[in-house]
């Protein structure tokens, strides 16, 4: 359904808009062994968009069977990487052209903008997949230098049955952040999404089997954490797991690593990012159009988001007043209409939580802009975005990752005090620095505890670029080739000559 002008009329497809809803194994659909649901609501008005099969134990069980089966009898595990490029070419295309549908389903379960979905979500994942359909039959082994008498490779080889846990943030582009390396590298793959958003992958593996992937090698159990989640996490027969999702959860599935099989775990977890603007930067409008996208993206429900505003007190004012402007002309609204330039949070529950951190925040520092939750009448989870200034560092809002559109300003004094403020945090995931000193520029991103700095702009990403964090943001890296270290393991063979 497509309006001349203004390209597909979402209310419509919503309307008509019927999800997969069941357990993903072996190449088909089924129910839970426990015949049981769990209901996924649409943040954009309340209301229940899906009873979905709610997988447990039993359900990961028989999908790590059949991924473990699948992987043993090298239907896709020893197939040549030439042949996985096609299937996975042919996914990236299948994604683009399913481009409208997986747009609407991210936006009716996440809440999130489908003028964003169908824009950077879906061509994104897209050509995430194609990136590691085109890397995968160009990587070389290395023969090691030994010696005459013998010849030693290293080759690498796939780890097996991987476990891929993701949170509702990005639903489709968070799942193919995890499948596409790790199908690309030959594994086998059960993946559980967020119990808030799992309707994209469950749609996600159907368009990978159209695609050539062979049965059983992608396999899509929905449910709750404490339930599927930590079945993956304890399964004697997953060989790695790979989460995006909260430190906190980040850190059971150590622990289930350590109760079960001492699997892999590789852990993507929160982040509460400074962004640091220095006195000397002359287009402070950049600067405040950026640290507005930093922390309103996603209306703020983003691991790396700019939660932490650090200005030169000297150009503190200037910026803020330049901020206040472009976030009262912030737009929140249904992610499906087009004048929404923000879309409502996740969840009732995430809500709560953000409304939390604002009465919290109006005890602790200043509200500058905000604070109020929107739309009620709409049944809908709606939050004003919201400015707290003079926040001193002992504040919740400063410490704490909220994850909603809640942004917490201070004033420096000297570079030495912009970076031990930005440091003195537990995670480590992103940082921004505004400078338009290049010496600067350099010397403070090395001293900034952060996987990714980026300078004048904010949240630099892209597939050819590693993504992930130090100290309680995790450990490995998403994306880019550095992202199939996660998924090989490597095997040296030693022939005595
Ligand atoms: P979450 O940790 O609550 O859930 C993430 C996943 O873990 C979900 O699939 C959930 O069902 C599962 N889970 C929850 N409890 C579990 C348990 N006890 N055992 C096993 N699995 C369990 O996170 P969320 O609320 O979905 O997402 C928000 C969090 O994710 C934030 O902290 C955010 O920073 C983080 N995140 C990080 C990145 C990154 O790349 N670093 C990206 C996006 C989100």
């Amino acid at each position: 359904m497509t309006s001349p002008d203004s390209g597909p009329d979402w209310a419509a497809l919503a309307e008509a808009f019927t999800p997969r809803r069941r357990i993903f194994v072996d190449g088909d659909w089924r129910d839970a062994v426990s015949g049981e649901t769990f209901a996924t609501v649409s943040p954009r008005d309340g209301r229940v968009l899906a009873e979905v099969a709610r997988g447990a134990a039993a359900d990961v069980d028989a999908a790590a069977d059949s991924a473990r089966r699948a992987f043993e009898d090298g239907r896709w595990s020893r197939s040549a990487p030439a042949e996985r490029k096609r299937v996975l070419l042919r996914l990236a295309e299948l994604i683009e052209r399913n481009g409208a549908e997986l747009a609407l389903t991210d936006a009716l379960d996440g809440g999130k903008l489908v003028a964003e979905t169908s824009t950077v979500d879906v061509p994104g994942s897209a050509a995430i997949v194609q990136w590691y359909a085109e890397a995968i039959d160009k990587l070389y082994g290395e023969v090691a230098p030994v010696g005459p008498s013998a010849l030693a490779t290293v080759t690498r080889e796939p780890l097996g049955v991987v476990g891929a846990v993701i949170p509702w943030n990005y639903p489709l582009e968070m799942a193919v952040w995890k499948l596409a390396p790790a199908l690309a590298a030959g594994n086998s793959v059960v993946l559980k999404p967020a119990e808030e958003s799992p309707l994209s992958a469950l749609r996600l593996a159907e368009l990978a089997v159209e695609a050539g992937l062979p049965d059983g090698v992608l396999n899509v159990v929905p449910g709750l954490g404490v339930e599927a989640g930590q079945a993956i996490g304890l399964h004697p027969d997953i060989d790695a797991v790979a989460f995006t999702g909260s430190t906190e959860v980040g850190k059971l599935f150590q622990t289930y690593a350590g109760r079960s099989n001492m699997k892999q775990v590789w852990l993507e977890c929160g982040g509460k990012s400074a962004n640091v603007v220095f006195d000397d930067v002359e287009d402070l409008d950049a600067a405040a159009d950026l640290a507005v996208f930093g922390f309103l993206a996603c209306s703020g429900q983003v691991c790396s988001a700019n939660a932490r505003l650090l200005v030169h007190r000297s150009r503190h004012d200037e910026l803020v007043a330049l901020l206040l402007d472009r976030v009262a002309a912030k737009v929140v609204g249904d992610p499906l209409a087009a004048a929404s330039t923000m879309g409502p949070l996740v969840s009732a529950k995430q809500l709560d939580r953000v409304q939390g951190y604002v009465e919290s925040g109006r005890r602790e520092a200043t509200l500058a802009f905000g604070g109020a939750r929107l739309h009620t009448e709409t049944g809908g989870s709606y939050q004003e975005p919201t400015v707290f200034v003079d926040v001193p560092q002992s504040a919740a809002v400063w410490r704490e990752e909220i994850f909603g559109p809640v942004l917490a300003v201070a004033a420096f004094d000297t570079e030495e005090e912009a970076v031990r403020l930005a440091n003195a945090s537990p995670y480590g995931l992103a940082a921004s620095v505004w400078t338009d000193d290049l010496r600067r520029a350099h010397r403070v991103a090395g001293r900034l505890d952060a996987g990714t700095v980026s300078v004048n702009t904010v949240d630099a990403l892209d597939v050819t670029v590693p993504f992930g964090g130090v100290k309680q943001s995790g450990y490995g890296r998403d994306l880019s080739l550095h992202a199939l270290d996660k998924f090989t393991s490597l095997k040296t063979t030693w022939i005595q000559l």
